[in-house]
């Protein structure tokens, strides 16, 4: 990890010293400045990934697999973001839920498999791959890395040790909390991807019903990165109906 961190600091410093150039990204329709390369985010997503599969039990069924490989690609193929290729994963799990961490690696819950259609997996899918596209976690490490890096200059900390306390924020964001704007926006892409891709848009709605059912099941406990309380699901409920009244009207 010492070598990347490395290469992370020369960035850095690179671009403070050449200001760095803004590129459009078309998923958040801003210009953003983004110094983390999409190779450099795919290398981390690989390391990621590696660590999630020793931590967690990855199902593996052919039948299931190929199902969500197949409605994954089709909302890949649509998605604002070509340059990355996509891995889907099944997590032995029956909580519904599914995550995304940096460099196109998505993880679906077999609980959450189950119980969704093709309309309500490719809403999923859509979200999931919406956050990627957005760069949404990339961007917090940017961030937390900026900010972890003058701290351990301060104190004096080891290259590892401040890379160490910025993976884990990576962590923190891919599995539970992004901000509100950030889940608004994966909910708005869901639509438009999914509806791109061929499935009907109110898979969405049907499957923020489903999760509400299972809250109630679970009781106040049920936090996953789909189910937050900020914002609220009835507030994005609402949100992702207007985005397809928008979509039928354009
Ligand atoms: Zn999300």
């Amino acid at each position: 990890m010492g070598g990347r961190y490395k290469t992370w600091i020369i960035f850095l410093l690179a671009c403070s010293a050449a200001g760095c150039a803004t590129i459009y990204n078309p998923a958040t329709e801003r210009k953003e400045l983004i110094w983390i390369s999409t190779q450099q985010e795919i290398a981390l997503g690989q390391d990621m990934d590696a660590q999630i599969r020793k931590k967690m039990e990855m199902l593996r069924d052919p039948r299931m697999e190929a199902r969500l490989a197949g409605i994954g690609a089709r909302i890949a193929k649509v998605s604002d973001r070509q340059e990355v290729s996509y891995t889907f994963r099944i997590v032995k799990d029956n909580a519904y839920n599914a995550f995304a961490i940096p460099g196109g690696f998505l993880y679906v819950n077999s609980g959450l498999m189950d119980a969704a259609d093709d309309d309500e997996l490719a809403g999923v899918l859509g979200h999931e791959i919406g956050h990627v596209a957005a760069r949404h976690s990339i961007k917090k490490l940017q961030a937390a890395l900026g900010y972890q890096l003058l701290l351990g200059l301060a104190m004096g900390l080891s290259g590892q040790q401040t890379m160490g306390k910025a993976l884990d924020i990576v962590f923190e964001v891919s599995s539970l909390g992004y901000s509100r704007e950030d889940e608004y926006l994966a909910d708005k892409l869901a639509v438009r991807y999914s509806s791109r891709a061929g499935f009907n848009p109110y898979g969405m709605v049907a499957f923020f019903m489903k999760l509400k059912d299972e809250a109630k099941r679970r009781g106040p406990d049920f936090h996953v990165e789909f189910f937050s309380s900020h914002p609220e699901t009835d507030k994005r409920i609402q949100r992702v109906k207007d985005e397809i009244s928008r979509l039928n009207t354009r």
